[in-house]
C-alpha cells in the first residue's frame, strides 16, 4: 500500500501552498505520474479522496497523466517506449538503457480559487 504514503505527502505539501499562498480552494490537481512508478490511478484517488485534508482541498479533483516508460538506444541515440516485454529497440534490436521517462511524480499545475 505505498500508494498511501505518497498521497499523504503530496496532500501535505498542498496545504502548504494553501497556507503560504492563500488559495480559497484547489479545484483541481494534475498529476503527472510515470508508469514505472507503479502507482495505480485508482488507488491514488482513493486515498486522495479518503485521506484527511483541509477544507480547501475537500472537493478538489484528482486528476492523472501517464507517462509510459522510454528506453535509450545508444546504437541510435534515441529513446523509444518500452513494450512490455521487450526491452529491444525497435530500429536496430539493441537492448536499451533506462531513462527517466516513465518515473515521474509530480504536480504539472493547479487549478485554484482564490
Ligand atoms: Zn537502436
Amino acid at each position: 500500500m505505498h500508494e498511501s504514503s505518497i498521497v499523504e505527502s503530496l496532500i501535505k505539501n498542498l496545504e502548504k501552498k494553501v497556507l503560504s499562498e492563500n488559495i480559497y480552494k484547489i479545484i483541481k490537481i494534475n498529476l503527472v505520474v510515470g508508469e514505472t512508478t507503479g502507482y495505480m490511478e485508482e488507488s491514488l484517488v482513493h486515498y486522495f479522496e479518503s485521506l484527511p485534508k483541509a477544507t480547501a482541498l475537500k472537493d478538489s479533483i484528482l486528476q492523472i497523466k501517464y507517462i509510459k516508460p522510454q528506453l535509450l538506444c545508444k546504437k541510435c541515440n534515441k529513446n523509444f517506449e518500452r513494450t512490455r516485454f521487450s526491452f529491444e529497440c525497435p530500429d536496430c534490436g539493441e537492448t536499451g538503457e533506462m531513462t527517466k521517462i516513465g518515473t515521474e511524480f509530480y504536480i504539472d499545475n493547479i487549478e485554484v480559487e482564490i
